[in-house]
Protein backbone atom coordinates (compact mmCIF):
# COMPACT_ATOMS: atom_id res chain seq x y z
CA UNK A 1 0.00 0.00 0.00
CA UNK A 2 1.50 3.55 -0.62
CA UNK A 3 1.72 5.93 1.92
CA UNK A 4 -1.11 8.16 3.36
CA UNK A 5 -0.55 11.69 2.11
CA UNK A 6 -2.98 14.51 2.34
CA UNK A 7 -5.11 15.27 -0.64
CA UNK A 8 -4.85 19.10 -2.88
CA UNK A 9 -7.37 21.39 -2.57
CA UNK A 10 -7.69 21.30 -5.95
CA UNK A 11 -8.47 17.58 -5.92
CA UNK A 12 -10.82 18.27 -2.61
CA UNK A 13 -13.00 20.26 -4.29
CA UNK A 14 -13.58 18.12 -8.03
CA UNK A 15 -14.19 15.13 -5.20
CA UNK A 16 -16.74 17.90 -3.46
CA UNK A 17 -17.97 18.52 -6.95
CA UNK A 18 -19.24 15.38 -7.81
CA UNK A 19 -21.88 15.40 -5.13
CA UNK A 20 -23.00 19.39 -5.61
CA UNK A 21 -22.28 19.67 -9.39
CA UNK A 22 -23.98 17.01 -10.86
CA UNK A 23 -25.14 18.71 -13.81
CA UNK A 24 -25.48 22.15 -15.19
CA UNK A 25 -29.27 22.47 -13.45
CA UNK A 26 -27.26 22.09 -9.86
CA UNK A 27 -24.97 25.18 -10.87
CA UNK A 28 -27.77 26.66 -11.68
CA UNK A 29 -29.84 25.81 -8.34
CA UNK A 30 -26.55 27.25 -6.57
CA UNK A 31 -25.76 30.22 -7.87
CA UNK A 32 -29.58 30.90 -8.30
CA UNK A 33 -29.95 30.81 -4.16
CA UNK A 34 -26.50 32.85 -3.70
CA UNK A 35 -28.21 35.65 -5.60
CA UNK A 36 -31.90 34.91 -3.43
CA UNK A 37 -29.61 35.22 -0.38
CA UNK A 38 -27.99 38.46 -1.53
CA UNK A 39 -31.56 39.95 -1.09
CA UNK A 40 -31.78 40.56 -4.85
CA UNK A 41 -34.88 42.18 -6.63
CA UNK A 42 -34.34 41.47 -9.85
CA UNK A 43 -32.57 38.13 -11.19
CA UNK A 44 -31.36 37.33 -14.59
CA UNK A 45 -29.86 33.80 -15.99
CA UNK A 46 -28.49 33.67 -19.35
CA UNK A 47 -27.84 29.83 -20.57
CA UNK A 48 -26.29 28.40 -23.26
CA UNK A 49 -25.96 25.16 -24.79
CA UNK A 50 -28.43 23.70 -22.10
CA UNK A 51 -25.76 25.37 -19.65
CA UNK A 52 -23.11 23.00 -20.72
CA UNK A 53 -21.71 26.04 -22.36
CA UNK A 54 -22.28 28.73 -20.44
CA UNK A 55 -24.73 29.66 -17.27
CA UNK A 56 -24.21 33.19 -16.07
CA UNK A 57 -26.31 34.83 -13.23
CA UNK A 58 -26.82 38.61 -13.06
CA UNK A 59 -28.47 39.76 -9.99
CA UNK A 60 -29.08 43.56 -8.42
CA UNK A 61 -28.20 42.15 -4.67
CA UNK A 62 -25.63 43.05 -2.08
CA UNK A 63 -22.67 41.95 -3.71
CA UNK A 64 -18.82 41.36 -2.67
CA UNK A 65 -16.80 43.15 -1.32
CA UNK A 66 -13.40 43.68 -2.98
CA UNK A 67 -11.62 41.62 -0.22
CA UNK A 68 -13.99 38.88 0.31
CA UNK A 69 -14.10 38.06 -3.65
CA UNK A 70 -11.07 35.78 -3.58
CA UNK A 71 -12.39 34.00 -0.26
CA UNK A 72 -15.92 33.37 -2.13
CA UNK A 73 -14.54 30.92 -4.09
CA UNK A 74 -12.86 28.82 -1.19
CA UNK A 75 -14.15 25.73 0.44
CA UNK A 76 -15.79 26.13 3.40
CA UNK A 77 -15.76 29.90 2.94
CA UNK A 78 -19.68 31.40 3.96
CA UNK A 79 -20.51 34.96 5.52
CA UNK A 80 -23.92 33.27 6.12
CA UNK A 81 -23.12 31.11 9.11
CA UNK A 82 -20.32 31.59 11.99
CA UNK A 83 -21.58 29.01 14.67
CA UNK A 84 -23.33 25.79 15.65
CA UNK A 85 -26.12 27.56 16.76
CA UNK A 86 -26.46 29.28 13.38
CA UNK A 87 -26.81 26.19 11.51
CA UNK A 88 -29.26 25.11 13.62
CA UNK A 89 -31.70 27.77 12.64
CA UNK A 90 -30.51 28.86 8.94
CA UNK A 91 -32.52 30.77 7.73
CA UNK A 92 -30.23 31.40 3.99
CA UNK A 93 -30.63 28.77 1.06
CA UNK A 94 -26.88 28.31 1.43
CA UNK A 95 -24.52 27.75 4.28
CA UNK A 96 -21.83 25.07 3.56
CA UNK A 97 -19.77 27.43 1.74
CA UNK A 98 -19.14 24.69 -0.78
CA UNK A 99 -20.67 25.45 -3.37
CA UNK A 100 -18.66 28.21 -5.96
CA UNK A 101 -15.37 26.39 -4.92
CA UNK A 102 -16.95 22.80 -6.51
CA UNK A 103 -18.40 25.06 -9.41
CA UNK A 104 -14.90 26.60 -9.57
CA UNK A 105 -12.81 23.40 -10.07
CA UNK A 106 -14.78 21.90 -12.59
CA UNK A 107 -15.95 25.22 -15.17
CA UNK A 108 -14.43 28.22 -15.71
CA UNK A 109 -16.01 30.67 -13.49
CA UNK A 110 -15.34 33.91 -12.98
CA UNK A 111 -17.22 36.49 -10.32
CA UNK A 112 -17.95 39.69 -11.00
CA UNK A 113 -19.08 42.10 -7.93
CA UNK A 114 -19.85 45.19 -6.79
CA UNK A 115 -20.36 45.65 -3.43
CA UNK A 116 -23.24 48.53 -1.87
CA UNK A 117 -21.59 50.98 -1.53
CA UNK A 118 -18.20 50.58 -3.61
CA UNK A 119 -17.05 52.77 -5.88
CA UNK A 120 -16.71 50.36 -8.39
CA UNK A 121 -16.78 46.18 -9.62
CA UNK A 122 -14.08 44.03 -8.91
CA UNK A 123 -13.76 40.48 -10.74
CA UNK A 124 -12.10 37.14 -10.14
CA UNK A 125 -11.13 34.18 -12.37
CA UNK A 126 -11.16 31.02 -11.11
CA UNK A 127 -9.21 30.68 -8.07
CA UNK A 128 -5.91 31.64 -6.60
CA UNK A 129 -6.24 35.03 -8.38
CA UNK A 130 -6.30 38.72 -7.00
CA UNK A 131 -9.14 40.61 -7.92
CA UNK A 132 -8.94 43.20 -10.80
CA UNK A 133 -11.33 46.27 -11.61
CA UNK A 134 -14.08 45.60 -13.52
CA UNK A 135 -17.11 47.67 -14.89
CA UNK A 136 -20.78 46.85 -13.37
CA UNK A 137 -22.95 49.02 -11.78
CA UNK A 138 -24.60 47.18 -9.19
CA UNK A 139 -24.68 42.94 -7.59
CA UNK A 140 -22.79 40.80 -9.04
CA UNK A 141 -22.69 38.82 -12.05
CA UNK A 142 -21.29 34.72 -11.68
CA UNK A 143 -20.71 33.78 -15.40
CA UNK A 144 -19.58 29.64 -15.08
CA UNK A 145 -18.46 28.32 -18.51
CA UNK A 146 -17.38 24.97 -20.29
CA UNK A 147 -18.78 22.93 -17.68
CA UNK A 148 -16.52 19.78 -16.63
CA UNK A 149 -13.97 20.97 -19.49
CA UNK A 150 -11.43 19.04 -17.03
CA UNK A 151 -12.64 16.53 -15.93
CA UNK A 152 -14.27 14.37 -19.08
CA UNK A 153 -15.07 11.31 -17.24
CA UNK A 154 -18.42 13.52 -16.01
CA UNK A 155 -18.20 15.40 -19.45
CA UNK A 156 -19.30 11.75 -20.26
CA UNK A 157 -22.52 11.50 -18.32
CA UNK A 158 -24.38 14.75 -19.49
CA UNK A 159 -27.62 14.66 -21.65
CA UNK A 160 -29.11 16.42 -24.75
CA UNK A 161 -28.61 19.76 -24.63
CA UNK A 162 -32.51 19.69 -25.02
CA UNK A 163 -32.37 17.41 -21.57
CA UNK A 164 -29.82 19.24 -19.73
CA UNK A 165 -32.24 22.93 -20.55
CA UNK A 166 -35.33 21.05 -19.40
CA UNK A 167 -33.34 20.30 -16.00
CA UNK A 168 -31.97 24.01 -15.20
CA UNK A 169 -35.91 24.93 -16.23
CA UNK A 170 -37.06 23.16 -13.58
CA UNK A 171 -33.88 24.40 -11.11
CA UNK A 172 -35.37 28.03 -12.26
CA UNK A 173 -39.36 27.51 -11.76
CA UNK A 174 -38.83 26.25 -8.36
CA UNK A 175 -36.30 29.36 -7.38
CA UNK A 176 -39.21 31.39 -8.90
CA UNK A 177 -42.15 29.64 -7.44
CA UNK A 178 -40.84 30.52 -3.86
CA UNK A 179 -39.87 33.83 -4.65
CA UNK A 180 -42.56 35.83 -6.18
CA UNK A 181 -41.46 39.20 -5.06
CA UNK A 182 -38.27 38.69 -6.75
CA UNK A 183 -38.22 39.56 -10.82
CA UNK A 184 -36.83 37.10 -12.78
CA UNK A 185 -35.46 36.20 -16.19
CA UNK A 186 -34.55 33.19 -18.43
CA UNK A 187 -32.72 33.28 -21.48
CA UNK A 188 -31.32 30.03 -23.28
CA UNK A 189 -29.73 30.33 -26.44
CA UNK A 190 -30.63 33.67 -27.17
CA UNK A 191 -34.25 33.49 -26.61
CA UNK A 192 -36.28 34.49 -23.32
CA UNK A 193 -38.38 31.37 -22.15
CA UNK A 194 -39.44 33.11 -18.88
CA UNK A 195 -39.82 36.71 -18.11
CA UNK A 196 -40.97 37.14 -14.38
CA UNK A 197 -42.68 40.20 -13.43
CA UNK A 198 -42.40 40.31 -9.43
CA UNK A 199 -45.66 39.99 -8.00
CA UNK A 200 -47.82 37.89 -5.31
CA UNK A 201 -47.81 33.92 -5.16
CA UNK A 202 -50.73 33.64 -7.26
CA UNK A 203 -50.08 35.56 -9.73
CA UNK A 204 -46.40 33.81 -10.06
CA UNK A 205 -48.13 30.31 -9.56
CA UNK A 206 -50.72 31.16 -12.61
CA UNK A 207 -47.56 32.15 -15.07
CA UNK A 208 -45.45 28.87 -13.71
CA UNK A 209 -48.23 26.61 -13.69
CA UNK A 210 -50.65 27.82 -16.25
CA UNK A 211 -53.95 29.27 -15.29
CA UNK A 212 -55.39 26.29 -16.25
CA UNK A 213 -53.96 24.64 -13.22
CA UNK A 214 -55.40 27.60 -10.96
CA UNK A 215 -58.59 27.14 -12.21
CA UNK A 216 -58.78 23.23 -11.59
CA UNK A 217 -56.93 24.05 -7.54
CA UNK A 218 -58.34 24.84 -4.53
CA UNK A 219 -56.49 27.55 -2.63
CA UNK A 220 -54.47 26.31 1.08
CA UNK A 221 -54.59 28.57 3.83
CA UNK A 222 -53.97 27.07 7.35
CA UNK A 223 -52.29 27.67 10.56
CA UNK A 224 -51.65 25.69 13.58
CA UNK A 225 -49.54 26.73 16.17
CA UNK A 226 -46.24 27.21 14.71
CA UNK A 227 -46.91 25.70 11.66
CA UNK A 228 -48.65 27.16 8.66
CA UNK A 229 -49.72 25.36 4.72
CA UNK A 230 -50.53 28.07 2.05
CA UNK A 231 -51.11 27.26 -1.64
CA UNK A 232 -52.44 25.63 -4.26
CA UNK A 233 -53.82 21.92 -4.57
CA UNK A 234 -55.65 20.30 -7.87
CA UNK A 235 -58.59 18.53 -7.82
CA UNK A 236 -59.02 16.00 -9.53
CA UNK A 237 -60.05 16.83 -12.90
CA UNK A 238 -56.66 18.39 -13.45
CA UNK A 239 -54.78 15.06 -11.98
CA UNK A 240 -51.29 14.11 -14.33
CA UNK A 241 -49.85 10.67 -15.23
CA UNK A 242 -46.75 12.14 -13.77
CA UNK A 243 -45.43 13.56 -10.40
CA UNK A 244 -44.30 16.77 -12.89
CA UNK A 245 -46.21 19.33 -10.99
CA UNK A 246 -45.37 18.74 -7.67
CA UNK A 247 -44.00 21.34 -5.94
CA UNK A 248 -43.69 21.79 -1.81
CA UNK A 249 -41.37 24.18 -0.26
CA UNK A 250 -40.40 23.71 3.62
CA UNK A 251 -39.20 27.56 4.67
CA UNK A 252 -39.03 28.65 1.04
CA UNK A 253 -36.59 25.64 0.10
CA UNK A 254 -37.53 22.73 -1.91
CA UNK A 255 -37.57 19.58 -1.21
CA UNK A 256 -38.83 16.09 -1.96
CA UNK A 257 -39.69 14.24 0.83
CA UNK A 258 -41.34 10.68 1.68
CA UNK A 259 -43.30 11.66 4.54
CA UNK A 260 -44.81 15.00 2.95
CA UNK A 261 -45.24 13.10 -0.42
CA UNK A 262 -47.81 10.45 1.60
CA UNK A 263 -49.24 13.00 3.66
CA UNK A 264 -50.54 14.58 0.91
CA UNK A 265 -51.34 11.43 -1.16
CA UNK A 266 -53.07 10.29 1.72
CA UNK A 267 -55.11 13.50 1.29
CA UNK A 268 -56.39 12.51 -2.10
CA UNK A 269 -56.94 9.03 -1.18
CA UNK A 270 -60.77 9.23 -1.64
CA UNK A 271 -60.81 11.33 -5.02
CA UNK A 272 -57.62 10.27 -7.01
CA UNK A 273 -57.27 7.09 -8.31
CA UNK A 274 -53.88 5.30 -7.21
CA UNK A 275 -52.12 5.47 -11.06
CA UNK A 276 -53.30 9.23 -11.50
CA UNK A 277 -51.19 12.27 -9.40
CA UNK A 278 -52.33 15.91 -7.68
CA UNK A 279 -50.30 19.26 -9.06
CA UNK A 280 -49.48 21.38 -6.05
CA UNK A 281 -47.27 23.99 -5.38
CA UNK A 282 -46.99 23.90 -1.44
CA UNK A 283 -45.47 26.33 1.15
CA UNK A 284 -44.82 25.24 4.43
CA UNK A 285 -44.06 27.48 7.43
CA UNK A 286 -42.05 25.58 10.30
CA UNK A 287 -39.74 26.78 13.39
CA UNK A 288 -36.23 26.37 11.35
CA UNK A 289 -35.07 25.06 14.57
CA UNK A 290 -37.26 21.61 14.36
CA UNK A 291 -36.51 20.91 10.98
CA UNK A 292 -32.54 19.76 9.62
CA UNK A 293 -31.83 20.64 5.96
CA UNK A 294 -28.45 20.16 6.37
CA UNK A 295 -28.28 15.90 5.54
CA UNK A 296 -27.51 16.15 2.09
CA UNK A 297 -24.96 18.16 -0.33
CA UNK A 298 -27.78 19.53 -2.38
CA UNK A 299 -30.54 19.83 0.64
CA UNK A 300 -33.25 18.41 -1.01
CA UNK A 301 -34.01 16.52 1.68
CA UNK A 302 -34.73 17.73 5.04
CA UNK A 303 -35.50 15.67 8.42
CA UNK A 304 -38.21 17.13 10.47
CA UNK A 305 -37.74 16.68 14.51
CA UNK A 306 -41.84 16.28 15.07
CA UNK A 307 -42.31 14.33 11.70
CA UNK A 308 -45.85 12.62 13.03
CA UNK A 309 -47.15 16.26 13.68
CA UNK A 310 -45.75 17.12 10.78
CA UNK A 311 -47.37 14.72 8.40
CA UNK A 312 -50.97 15.21 10.16
CA UNK A 313 -50.86 18.75 9.76
CA UNK A 314 -50.27 19.02 5.78
CA UNK A 315 -52.63 16.03 5.67
CA UNK A 316 -55.68 17.62 7.31
CA UNK A 317 -54.71 20.82 5.97
CA UNK A 318 -54.72 19.75 2.23
CA UNK A 319 -57.77 17.30 2.78
CA UNK A 320 -60.18 20.36 4.44
CA UNK A 321 -58.93 21.92 1.32
CA UNK A 322 -59.94 19.84 -0.82
CA UNK A 323 -62.94 18.47 0.79
CA UNK A 324 -65.04 21.99 2.18
CA UNK A 325 -64.27 24.47 -0.82
CA UNK A 326 -64.64 21.79 -3.18
CA UNK A 327 -67.43 20.05 -2.29
CA UNK A 328 -69.09 23.69 -1.64
CA UNK A 329 -68.16 25.63 -4.87
CA UNK A 330 -68.59 22.58 -6.80
CA UNK A 331 -72.13 21.48 -5.39
CA UNK A 332 -70.69 18.34 -4.67
CA UNK A 333 -70.54 17.05 -8.08
CA UNK A 334 -66.84 17.43 -8.27
CA UNK A 335 -65.84 14.05 -6.68
P1 LIG B 1 -22.80 29.50 0.67
O1 LIG B 1 -23.89 29.98 -0.19
O2 LIG B 1 -23.08 28.17 1.29
O3 LIG B 1 -22.34 30.51 1.68
P2 LIG B 1 -21.21 29.57 -1.75
O4 LIG B 1 -19.98 28.85 -2.16
O5 LIG B 1 -22.43 29.33 -2.58
O6 LIG B 1 -21.50 29.20 -0.25
O7 LIG B 1 -20.91 31.12 -1.71
C1 LIG B 1 -19.85 31.60 -0.90
C2 LIG B 1 -20.07 33.04 -0.45
O8 LIG B 1 -19.97 33.93 -1.56
C3 LIG B 1 -21.44 33.30 0.14
O9 LIG B 1 -21.49 32.99 1.53
C4 LIG B 1 -21.61 34.80 -0.10
O10 LIG B 1 -20.97 35.55 0.92
C5 LIG B 1 -20.83 35.04 -1.37
N1 LIG B 1 -21.72 35.12 -2.56
C6 LIG B 1 -21.90 34.17 -3.51
N2 LIG B 1 -22.76 34.57 -4.47
C7 LIG B 1 -23.15 35.83 -4.13
C8 LIG B 1 -24.02 36.81 -4.72
N3 LIG B 1 -24.68 36.57 -5.86
N4 LIG B 1 -24.14 38.00 -4.09
C9 LIG B 1 -23.49 38.26 -2.94
N5 LIG B 1 -22.65 37.38 -2.33
C10 LIG B 1 -22.48 36.19 -2.91
MG1 LIG C 1 -24.47 29.11 -1.97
Amino acid sequence: MPAIHRLSDPLINQIAAGEVVERPASVLKEVLENAVDADSQAIEVLLEAGGVRRIRISDDGCGIDKGDLALALERHATSKIASLEDLESVATMGFRGEALAAIASVARTSITSRARGAGHAWRVEGTGRAPEPAPLNHGTVVDVQELYYNTPARRKFLKTEGTEFAHCDEAFRRVALARPDIAMQLTHNGRVSHRLPASDMTRRVGLLMGDDFLEHARAVSVEAGPLQLTGFASLPAYSRASRDAQYFFVNGRFVRDKLITHAIRQAYRDILHGSRHPAYVLFLQIDPRTVDVNVHPAKIEVRFRESRAVHQFVYHAVERALGHSGAAEAGGDAF
